[in-house]
């Protein structure tokens, strides 16, 4: 089966958030003590090479660089030590986020869906086979604005490693295979505006490009 269809044949990806400190710090949150989990629907992923769309009224989004992890057989209460086993491999992706209506949903208290979900808000690579990445918590990502470097870290810095995400939310909901865990972003989240290219990697893996622009407003 193709890489990017098995991503494709998934039901759900399940972001974390704030994993790691300098991100949950640059944006005023607490590190947290276990993680902070929100689901986005499929329909929010567009290949490399596709266009991010801005709705209506905004002019930008927040691009936040994370490492995919793609599962590859069912996860119901896995435990931490055979939790890799449950992986198929690995992608680069955006986390792109509506950051004012997010930050105005966090003051009242109220879901990240509108933020998050939208269709195109989850830029994805092709899948990297499991086999191919030797340490998945040694890799750099990075991402560029125009081919101005905005971010760059390494999965070393997680606070919440791999297995312990695959266990824990496995704990919570069955993971099936195509299923995406998107791990969290390093630090250097910004906005990327209409007319604006992304493009962004994990260093001697992958990379991907992006343009954005603004989304057709269809509905009155
Ligand atoms: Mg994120």
């Amino acid at each position: 089966m193709a890489a990017s269809n098995l991503i494709n044949l998934g039901t759900k990806i399940v972001a974390v958030g704030r994993n790691y400190v300098a991100h949950a710090k640059e944006l005023g949150n607490a590190v947290p003590k276990e993680p902070v989990l929100f689901l986005k629907p499929t329909t929010s992923y567009l290949q490399n090479g596709g266009t991010i769309e801005v709705p209506h009224p905004l002019e930008s989004l927040d691009h936040e660089v994370e490492l995919a992890v793609v599962i590859g057989k069912k996860a119901r209460d896995v435990p931490h030590a055979t939790a890799m086993d449950h992986v198929a491999g690995y992608a680069l992706a955006l986390d792109m986020t509506a950051r004012e209506i997010q930050s105005s949903a966090k003051a009242s208290g109220l879901p990240w869906t509108v933020a998050k979900g939208q269709d195109t808000f989850t830029p994805i690579s092709s899948m990297l086979p499991k086999a191919a990445v030797e340490d998945p918590q040694n890799l750099e990502l990075w991402l560029k604005v125009d081919n101005e470097l905005k971010q760059k870290g390494s999965t070393k810095d997680m606070i919440f490693k791999i297995p312990f995400l695959i266990s824990h939310i496995s704990s919570l909901m069955t993971l099936l295979e195509g299923d995406v865990i998107l791990t969290g972003t390093p630090e250097g989240v910004g906005p990327v505006k209409v007319g604006q290219r992304i493009s962004a990697g994990i260093t001697g893996f992958t990379d991907v490009q992006f343009n954005v622009q603004r989304r057709p407003k269809v509905i009155d």
